[in-house]
Protein backbone atom coordinates (compact mmCIF):
# COMPACT_ATOMS: atom_id res chain seq x y z
CA UNK A 1 0.00 0.00 0.00
CA UNK A 2 0.96 3.46 -0.65
CA UNK A 3 1.12 6.37 1.38
CA UNK A 4 -2.46 8.20 1.38
CA UNK A 5 -0.90 11.86 2.30
CA UNK A 6 2.51 13.03 0.19
CA UNK A 7 3.03 15.40 3.69
CA UNK A 8 1.79 13.51 6.52
CA UNK A 9 3.93 11.37 8.56
CA UNK A 10 3.43 7.69 9.69
CA UNK A 11 4.84 4.12 10.35
CA UNK A 12 5.05 1.76 7.81
CA UNK A 13 6.52 -1.95 9.01
CA UNK A 14 7.13 -4.75 7.03
CA UNK A 15 8.12 -7.97 9.20
CA UNK A 16 8.22 -11.65 8.83
CA UNK A 17 10.61 -14.48 8.60
CA UNK A 18 13.34 -14.42 6.65
CA UNK A 19 13.45 -15.15 2.59
CA UNK A 20 9.27 -13.91 3.09
CA UNK A 21 10.06 -10.57 0.79
CA UNK A 22 10.45 -7.73 3.20
CA UNK A 23 13.48 -6.28 1.33
CA UNK A 24 11.63 -7.10 -2.03
CA UNK A 25 8.58 -4.98 -0.47
CA UNK A 26 10.74 -2.20 1.11
CA UNK A 27 12.59 -1.52 -2.33
CA UNK A 28 8.85 -1.52 -3.94
CA UNK A 29 7.66 0.65 -1.93
CA UNK A 30 11.19 3.05 -1.79
CA UNK A 31 11.12 2.84 -5.80
CA UNK A 32 7.55 4.26 -6.03
CA UNK A 33 8.00 7.01 -3.37
CA UNK A 34 11.63 7.81 -5.84
CA UNK A 35 9.00 7.88 -9.18
CA UNK A 36 7.01 10.43 -7.09
CA UNK A 37 9.90 12.68 -6.60
CA UNK A 38 10.31 12.42 -3.01
CA UNK A 39 13.02 12.32 -1.06
CA UNK A 40 14.13 9.57 0.35
CA UNK A 41 16.83 8.22 2.34
CA UNK A 42 17.81 4.84 3.14
CA UNK A 43 19.62 3.23 5.94
CA UNK A 44 20.57 -0.44 6.54
CA UNK A 45 22.90 -1.82 9.81
CA UNK A 46 26.36 -1.74 9.52
CA UNK A 47 26.02 -5.50 10.59
CA UNK A 48 24.74 -6.62 8.03
CA UNK A 49 27.49 -7.00 5.38
CA UNK A 50 25.99 -10.64 3.80
CA UNK A 51 25.48 -9.01 -0.18
CA UNK A 52 26.84 -5.36 -0.10
CA UNK A 53 28.00 -2.43 2.33
CA UNK A 54 25.98 0.35 0.94
CA UNK A 55 23.15 -1.59 -0.70
CA UNK A 56 20.09 -3.07 0.48
CA UNK A 57 19.48 -6.24 -0.62
CA UNK A 58 17.14 -8.77 -1.56
CA UNK A 59 17.68 -12.55 -1.71
CA UNK A 60 15.71 -11.99 -5.27
CA UNK A 61 18.89 -9.82 -6.15
CA UNK A 62 17.56 -6.15 -6.29
CA UNK A 63 18.78 -3.72 -4.34
CA UNK A 64 18.69 -0.10 -3.59
CA UNK A 65 21.82 2.23 -2.15
CA UNK A 66 21.67 2.65 1.23
CA UNK A 67 23.77 4.29 3.88
CA UNK A 68 25.10 1.72 6.51
CA UNK A 69 25.34 2.48 9.95
CA UNK A 70 27.08 1.17 13.20
CA UNK A 71 23.50 2.60 15.24
CA UNK A 72 20.21 4.68 15.92
CA UNK A 73 22.44 7.80 17.08
CA UNK A 74 24.57 7.58 13.62
CA UNK A 75 20.92 7.38 12.21
CA UNK A 76 19.49 10.70 13.34
CA UNK A 77 22.88 12.40 12.44
CA UNK A 78 22.48 11.16 8.78
CA UNK A 79 19.06 12.12 8.47
CA UNK A 80 18.70 14.94 6.23
CA UNK A 81 15.95 17.43 7.32
CA UNK A 82 14.84 17.35 3.82
CA UNK A 83 13.98 13.93 3.91
CA UNK A 84 10.26 12.91 3.57
CA UNK A 85 10.91 9.34 2.88
CA UNK A 86 12.80 7.11 5.77
CA UNK A 87 13.62 3.36 4.94
CA UNK A 88 15.39 1.06 7.05
CA UNK A 89 16.12 -2.23 6.55
CA UNK A 90 16.97 -5.21 9.30
CA UNK A 91 15.39 -3.09 12.14
CA UNK A 92 15.96 -5.78 14.14
CA UNK A 93 19.79 -5.03 14.59
CA UNK A 94 19.04 -1.29 15.38
CA UNK A 95 17.76 -2.40 19.07
CA UNK A 96 15.31 -0.43 21.39
CA UNK A 97 16.49 3.05 20.32
CA UNK A 98 15.20 3.04 17.38
CA UNK A 99 11.44 3.05 18.51
CA UNK A 100 11.57 6.42 20.04
CA UNK A 101 13.88 7.47 16.95
CA UNK A 102 10.87 6.40 14.10
CA UNK A 103 8.39 7.89 16.63
CA UNK A 104 10.10 11.08 16.51
CA UNK A 105 10.87 11.40 12.82
CA UNK A 106 6.95 10.24 11.62
CA UNK A 107 6.09 13.28 14.34
CA UNK A 108 7.84 15.62 11.98
CA UNK A 109 6.23 14.46 9.09
CA UNK A 110 8.29 11.92 7.54
CA UNK A 111 6.79 8.57 6.16
CA UNK A 112 9.27 5.96 7.63
CA UNK A 113 9.00 2.17 6.39
CA UNK A 114 10.90 0.04 7.86
CA UNK A 115 11.56 -4.11 7.24
CA UNK A 116 12.78 -6.40 10.21
CA UNK A 117 12.23 -10.25 11.56
CA UNK A 118 9.66 -10.24 13.98
CA UNK A 119 10.61 -13.37 14.91
CA UNK A 120 14.35 -14.77 16.26
CA UNK A 121 15.37 -17.89 15.09
CA UNK A 122 13.78 -19.42 18.16
CA UNK A 123 10.41 -18.20 17.15
CA UNK A 124 10.57 -15.36 19.92
CA UNK A 125 9.20 -11.82 19.36
CA UNK A 126 12.26 -9.93 18.06
CA UNK A 127 13.11 -6.86 19.81
CA UNK A 128 12.47 -3.84 18.49
CA UNK A 129 10.26 -5.29 15.63
CA UNK A 130 7.27 -5.92 18.31
CA UNK A 131 7.21 -2.43 19.42
CA UNK A 132 7.42 -0.85 15.92
CA UNK A 133 4.65 -2.85 15.15
CA UNK A 134 2.96 -1.33 18.37
CA UNK A 135 3.15 2.29 16.99
CA UNK A 136 2.76 1.48 13.13
CA UNK A 137 0.23 3.13 11.06
CA UNK A 138 0.04 -0.09 8.87
CA UNK A 139 1.38 -3.27 9.34
CA UNK A 140 2.56 -6.07 6.48
CA UNK A 141 3.16 -9.77 7.64
CA UNK A 142 5.12 -11.46 4.88
CA UNK A 143 4.97 -14.87 4.82
CA UNK A 144 7.67 -17.15 3.44
CA UNK A 145 7.71 -20.62 1.37
CA UNK A 146 8.03 -23.58 4.19
CA UNK A 147 11.57 -25.36 2.70
CA UNK A 148 10.17 -28.74 3.70
CA UNK A 149 6.95 -29.09 2.88
CA UNK A 150 5.89 -26.01 0.69
CA UNK A 151 3.47 -24.47 3.23
CA UNK A 152 3.29 -20.69 4.13
CA UNK A 153 6.65 -20.22 6.51
CA UNK A 154 6.85 -17.61 9.38
CA UNK A 155 9.48 -18.83 11.06
CA UNK A 156 13.89 -18.88 10.67
CA UNK A 157 15.07 -21.96 11.35
CA UNK A 158 18.98 -21.78 12.01
CA UNK A 159 20.50 -24.48 10.03
CA UNK A 160 24.58 -24.08 11.37
CA UNK A 161 26.33 -22.11 14.12
CA UNK A 162 25.91 -21.07 17.61
CA UNK A 163 23.03 -20.00 20.16
CA UNK A 164 23.72 -16.05 20.05
CA UNK A 165 20.39 -14.80 18.95
CA UNK A 166 22.02 -12.17 16.54
CA UNK A 167 24.11 -14.15 13.86
CA UNK A 168 23.97 -12.83 10.67
CA UNK A 169 23.87 -15.18 7.91
CA UNK A 170 21.35 -16.23 4.68
CA UNK A 171 20.76 -19.54 2.81
CA UNK A 172 23.79 -21.18 4.39
CA UNK A 173 22.88 -20.22 7.63
CA UNK A 174 19.02 -20.27 7.47
CA UNK A 175 15.73 -21.67 6.09
CA UNK A 176 12.16 -20.54 6.08
CA UNK A 177 10.03 -22.96 8.04
CA UNK A 178 6.28 -23.21 8.44
CA UNK A 179 5.02 -24.11 12.21
CA UNK A 180 4.52 -28.01 11.82
CA UNK A 181 8.16 -28.40 10.38
CA UNK A 182 9.93 -25.91 12.95
CA UNK A 183 8.37 -27.85 15.74
CA UNK A 184 9.19 -31.09 14.05
CA UNK A 185 12.77 -30.46 13.88
CA UNK A 186 13.75 -27.88 16.86
CA UNK A 187 11.69 -30.83 19.01
CA UNK A 188 13.06 -33.84 17.00
CA UNK A 189 15.92 -35.97 19.10
CA UNK A 190 19.65 -35.48 18.76
CA UNK A 191 21.41 -38.08 16.87
CA UNK A 192 24.62 -39.82 17.62
CA UNK A 193 26.57 -37.81 15.02
CA UNK A 194 24.40 -34.85 15.70
CA UNK A 195 27.85 -32.35 16.59
CA UNK A 196 26.23 -28.83 15.70
CA UNK A 197 24.12 -28.52 19.02
CA UNK A 198 21.20 -27.14 17.52
CA UNK A 199 18.59 -30.34 17.44
CA UNK A 200 16.65 -30.34 20.39
CA UNK A 201 16.94 -26.90 20.83
CA UNK A 202 13.39 -25.09 22.39
P1 LIG B 1 13.61 -11.04 3.26
O1 LIG B 1 14.09 -9.61 3.19
O2 LIG B 1 12.29 -11.19 3.95
O3 LIG B 1 14.65 -11.98 3.80
P2 LIG B 1 13.99 -10.98 0.43
O4 LIG B 1 13.21 -9.83 -0.14
O5 LIG B 1 15.45 -10.78 0.62
O6 LIG B 1 13.32 -11.50 1.77
O7 LIG B 1 13.87 -12.25 -0.52
C1 LIG B 1 12.65 -12.72 -1.06
C2 LIG B 1 12.99 -13.60 -2.24
O8 LIG B 1 13.76 -14.71 -1.78
C3 LIG B 1 11.81 -14.22 -2.93
O9 LIG B 1 11.23 -13.37 -3.91
C4 LIG B 1 12.43 -15.44 -3.61
O10 LIG B 1 12.99 -15.08 -4.84
C5 LIG B 1 13.59 -15.80 -2.70
N1 LIG B 1 13.43 -16.99 -1.85
C6 LIG B 1 14.42 -17.86 -1.55
N2 LIG B 1 13.99 -18.81 -0.69
C7 LIG B 1 12.68 -18.54 -0.43
C8 LIG B 1 11.68 -19.15 0.42
N3 LIG B 1 11.93 -20.24 1.15
N4 LIG B 1 10.46 -18.58 0.46
C9 LIG B 1 10.19 -17.49 -0.30
N5 LIG B 1 11.08 -16.87 -1.10
C10 LIG B 1 12.32 -17.38 -1.17
MG1 LIG C 1 15.83 -8.69 3.89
Amino acid sequence: MDHPRRDAGWIEVICGPMFSGKSEELIRRLRRAAIAKQRVQVFKPAIDRRYHDTRITSHSAQSLDAEALPDVAALLAALDPATQVVGIDEAQFFGPALVAAVQSMADRGVRVVIAGLDQDYLGRPFEPVPQLLAIAEQITKCLAVCSQCGALASRSFRLAGGDERVQVGAADTYEARCRACYLAAMTAPASADDDDGLAGVA
